[in-house]
């Protein structure tokens, strides 16, 4: 069978995500797209997630929980977990490597935490939209140790991408790549394709997804899905 996948949405925590984008909205604006599978990644950090997840459950919608990290060399990259303790301690590696920068809201946006009642609790005090001390192979392989899925964000992206950055797409063993145009204009390296949303504000939800064949509708069976490459593109369920 094909799900619906989004891998790619951040929520009011990145600082630069609509206020609107609480987790519960993007968990209701992706079931009233179809989207079966769809992931949370703001950048830096994970602390929306366990409302995440809850709305997830909510919608009838699989979770996969994680993180759109910034690394050193300015590549975006997503670290992605099937359960939210895996991604919450995942969350606390990637903030005791961002540097101690406190946020202007008023510069960069407000970074708001959610609860499971849709309310704000709190706001995250150091700046998330910078690097975090991490390479990018370094956290390739940080993510892969930690079973997770690592997926280079945006690769042909014109900033933050490894083509924007690196200058091509390093040769290790990603879980799949994400692209914005299709057919990709880089070299994929035989890389499964993905494309995701990258969603700030509500109304992006969905604007970009993509089928991919799995045994079951789950985690795992994402992984598998990702791994024997059978993806369909744009819109329809054919
Ligand atoms: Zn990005
Ligand atoms: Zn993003």
């Amino acid at each position: 069978m094909f799900a619906r996948i989004d891998l790619h949405n951040h929520s009011c925590l990145s600082p630069c995500g609509s206020n609107d984008m609480t987790p519960g909205m993007l968990a209701f604006e992706a079931m009233e797209k179809g989207i079966q599978i769809l992931g949370l990644s703001d950048h830096n950090c994970g602390r929306n997630l366990p409302a995440f997840k809850s709305a997830c459950e909510t919608c009838g919608i699989v979770p996969v929980m994680g993180i759109e990290v910034n690394t050193v060399e300015e590549v975006h990259v997503l670290g992605l977990f099937g359960t939210l303790e895996d991604a919450m301690d995942f969350s606390s590696f990637i903030e005791f490597l961002l540097p101690d920068i406190k946020n202007n809201p008023q510069l960069f946006g407000e970074q708001l935490i959610i609860n499971d009642e849709e309310e704000v609790c709190g706001t995250f005090e150091k700046n998330l939209i910078g690097t975090c001390g991490i390479s990018f192979s370094d956290l390739v392989e940080e993510v892969l140790a930690r079973d997770g899925l690592i997926i280079p964000a945006h690769i042909d992206r014109y900033a933050l991408s490894v083509k924007a950055s690196l200058g091509f797409l390093p040769d290790m063993p990603y879980s799949a790549v994400e692209v914005i145009t299709l057919p990709p204009v880089m070299d994929t390296l035989g890389n499964t394709v993905i494309q995701g949303s990258d969603a700030h504000y509500l109304r992006e939800v969905g604007r970009r997804s993509c089928r991919v064949e799995v045994p079951e509708i789950s985690f795992a069976g994402l992984k598998e899905g990702l791994k024997n490459g059978i993806v369909k593109y744009g819109p329809g369920n054919g």
